[in-house]
């Protein structure tokens, strides 16, 4: 019994290399439940996984893909049934743990949740991890005190995978959305997700000069990080709050305390791997009642796992729009 699976493998001088591979099922890792994946996606992190140097890898040969959805095929845990339709993110799958880019995964029962009403395996996919996180930051920014009404919303990196899935999201829910992006051709596309206004990356790419500028967003969603979301807290209105999910502009904050010590503003961090089953439940509820179906196929590219080099080359870039789904059949 074999399956196909995309395998990073490194040799002897510390270089990877990516290929399609048939993969014995035997070498499946341990775990409690094998599944028979259907779709997975392409989120950064993957791309850090299929780049040179492994990135966030432990062990070779590896499989990565840090998420999937699929049918339960065999189970030694009571809540998962051979048929049951699950997905899973985080909790270092496709990193320390062999992942979604192939036919099989073995995981733990633990890391599952059961697919959510509303959503098949293949839009289950299409949000993925990124989308997923966006609704964890929604709910953070909502249970914060955020509420329609009280002026824009902004969404930085607006046209990629957390952005577009938290710009539908917000649009949906009755937001004035305002999304960053250095792709000013995505103006459309973003304004189809429900943005009313786009801001340039060049306009809050400047470091902080004065801690506070005018108070103009009523909450943020960040998946940048670095100088523009230093930027971003001085702009935000008294007792509003970021969610900061990701780096994609870099890791360090150039930033004073300034906002939080004079206008109450809050950063909220936003993390998707080891986020306890209640609250992915919460999540996965909310993005089938609150994300729009139609805006959601908007978003998605399909590829195949030979596509997932070049994918994972480009997301690093800052190239891939929206949500790729890849299916891994
Ligand atoms: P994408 O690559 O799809 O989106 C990132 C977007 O950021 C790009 O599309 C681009 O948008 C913008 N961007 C890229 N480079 C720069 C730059 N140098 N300066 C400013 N903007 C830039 O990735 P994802 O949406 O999948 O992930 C976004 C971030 O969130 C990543 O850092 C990822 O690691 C993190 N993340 C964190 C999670 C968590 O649990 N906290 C979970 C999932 C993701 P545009 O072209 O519109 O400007």
């Amino acid at each position: 019994m074999s399956f196909n699976a995309l395998v990073v493998e490194k040799d002897d001088e510390g270089k990877t290399s990516v290929s399609v591979q048939q993969i014995d099922t035997d070498r499946l890792p341990d775990g409690d439940v094998t599944v028979a994946v259907e779709y997975s996606t392409v989120n950064y992190k993957d791309g850090l996984c299929i780049g040179p140097g492994g990135g966030l890898v432990r062990n070779y040969p590896h499989v990565p893909g840090i998420d999937f959805a699929g049918t339960v095929e065999a189970s030694d845990d009571p809540r998962y049934k051979p048929g049951d339709k699950v997905v899973l993110t985080g909790w270092r799958v496709g990193e320390a743990h062999w992942g979604g880019y192939a036919q099989k995964a073995r995981v733990r029962a633990d890391w599952l949740v059961p697919l959510p009403e509303g959503l098949d395996t293949r839009r289950a996919m299409a949000v993925g991890t990124a989308g997923f996180t966006a609704m964890l930051a929604v709910n953070a920014l909502e249970d914060h005190g955020l509420v329609p009404g009280n002026g824009p919303v902004l969404v930085t990196g607006a046209a990629g995978g957390v952005g577009s899935v938290a710009t539908a999201i917000l649009a949906n829910l009755g937001y004035e959305v305002a999304g960053v992006t250095g792709r000013p051709e995505q103006e459309s596309y973003l304004k189809e997700l429900g943005a009313s206004r786009i801001v340039a990356r060049e306009e809050l790419a400047e470091t902080v000069k004065r801690p506070l500028e005018g108070e103009t967003w009523s909450g943020c969603v960040d998946a940048v990080g670095g100088a523009m979301l230093a930027r971003v807290l001085g702009q935000m209105k008294y007792g509003s709050s970021v969610a900061a999910v990701g780096l994609a502009g870099g890791a360090n904050l150039p930033a004073t305390v300034i906002p939080f010590l004079l206008r109450g503003v809050n950063l909220l961090g936003i993390d998707s791997v080891m986020q306890p089953y209640e609250n992915r439940l919460r999540a996965w509820k909310r993005i089938a009642s609150d994300l729009p179906m139609d805006k959601l196929e908007a978003m998605v590219q399909p590829a195949t796992l030979s596509d997932l080099p070049r994918l994972g080359a480009d997301i690093l870039k800052g190239q891939v729009r929206g949500r790729v789904v890849v299916d891994v059949n």
